[in-house]
């Protein structure tokens, strides 16, 4: 029995050891291609350089790599889609997700590596997820004794207008590839320090939709309002009712955001205008609370000018942008579970925190094909914990200062990668 013990207290640290020997051995040259990465950012369906290296790298490390994998619906525009396989025997094929494109955002860290792209920048932390992924193709390649299946590594552009996966998907990707057993990615966090990981099982980030609603109404002279129907008025009060669908139609126990980002209207402070033009975002989880926020929304449109005498056939115009729009990411809860246990083991359990779920979104979901493929999203810390401790405010994702610590950042999320793929594949 004791040496039964000992032995076991033995071959786990070597193990352990290996993968973090492994990854320290890796760091320096993956430090090197994330801040390539992060001063060449390129915005949403424009990833032709950073896909072009990803895939170069991944083919390098003897993955099977085809590039250009997607369509849009814009035919005119290119799919930088990267798939990678590495097949290595019989068993589960693993799809790992990295998303590629960066924001029109102006760097304003100050960071030696800063962005040379004038009005881009990483600042969500895809060049962290492309780092990840490439650290992890290095580890799943070098071990492949301790694994068995399929390895499909995804270079995903376009996340952040929701374009990328759908995209992948409207070019067969499962047809064309391994259909995946399981679908697992992660997103850095400014909320998490780095050296750990936090997990949602269930909804983990929501749906998004955006709506655009035009109040119309009837312009005049601003000293003349009796002659006029006055849309700015109207709006006013859109914008304030709006706020009792979450305070009054919906549950509590459902969260729901509804903002109104952008309010236009009026060209001079003496005239009425015929139209005020209203572009809101709208965060949810349930389908059905989906819905019936979507139909609030046009019903109190509907509502408010009709109280103020607009005609009919002025009524608001209510528009969805449904190429705007993106599921909720869901997190199979046994999986994440299993998955949270694998790296309890790896990470240690002080590393590995449940966290509450996002009112942001992500296309990542869609690789599940609601519901038919488990998919889990894990979110990584990448902020000094002194910094976060000590209360100050650290930029967040899509802020012009948003400064990833790259080295613990790195280590973290690659181990972390490595193990959950090794988990799914042992
Ligand atoms: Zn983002
Ligand atoms: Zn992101």
């Amino acid at each position: 029995m004791k040496r039964a013990l000992l032995s076991l207290a033995l071959a786990l640290p070597t193990f352990a050891q290996t993968i973090d020997q492994r990854i320290e051995r890796e760091l320096p040259s993956l430090l090197t291609t994330y801040k390539t990465l992060h001063a060449a950012p390129e915005l949403s369906t424009q990833e032709a350089k950073s896909s072009a290296l990803v895939a170069a790298r991944l083919r390098e490390l003897g993955y099977d790599v085809t590039e250009r994998v997607g369509k849009y619906d814009d035919p005119a525009k290119t799919c930088y889609g990267v798939v990678a396989i590495l097949k290595n025997g019989n068993g589960p094929v693993v799809l790992i997700r990295s998303d590629m494109d960066a924001l029109p955002v102006t760097e304003q860290t100050g960071l030696p590596y800063a962005s040379t792209t004038a009005g881009v920048m990483h600042a969500c932390g895809h060049d962290i997820h492309m780092t990840t992924l490439l650290g992890t193709a290095k580890m799943l390649a070098d071990l492949k004794s301790q694994w068995h299946g399929t390895a499909m590594l995804i270079g995903q552009p376009a996340e952040e207008v929701v374009a990328g996966a759908r995209g992948m998907l409207n070019d067969n990707l499962y047809e064309r590839f391994p259909r995946p057993t399981y679908a697992i990615a992660l997103h850095d966090s400014a909320d998490i320090p780095y050296g750990k990981i936090g997990y949602t099982p269930g909804y983990t980030m929501s749906a998004s939709d955006s709506v655009n609603v035009t109040i119309r109404g009837q312009g005049g002279h601003g000293a003349r309002p009796q002659n006029a129907k006055d849309p700015v008025v109207v709006a006013s009060e859109f914008v304030v009712a709006l706020q009792t669908i979450v305070s009054r139609e919906r549950s509590p126990l459902d969260p729901v955001v509804v903002t109104v980002g952008s309010i236009h209207g009026g060209t001079k402070r003496n005239i009425i205008p015929d139209d005020v033009k209203l572009q809101l975002t709208v965060r949810t989880y349930k389908p059905e609370v989906r819905q019936r926020v979507l139909d609030s929304i046009a019903r109190i449109a509907k509502g408010v000018a009709m109280a103020a005498g607009i005609p009919d056939e002025l009524a608001p115009v209510v528009e969805q942008v449904t190429a705007e729009a993106s599921e909720a990411t869901y997190n199979d809860p046994a999986l994440t579970q299993r998955l949270a246990s694998a790296l309890e083991k790896a990470l240690g359990a002080d590393n590995v925190l449940e966290i509450d779920p996002l009112m942001v979104s992500e296309d990542f979901g869609r690789f599940g094909l609601g519901g038919k493929i488990p998919t889990v999203m894990m979110h990584v810390g990448a902020v000094d914990p002194a910094r976060l401790a000590s209360g100050e405010r650290v930029p967040g994702l899509h802020s012009s200062g948003f400064a990833p610590v790259p080295e613990p950042t790195l280590r973290t999320a690659i181990k972390s990668m490595t193990s959950m793929a090794l988990e799914l594949l042992k």
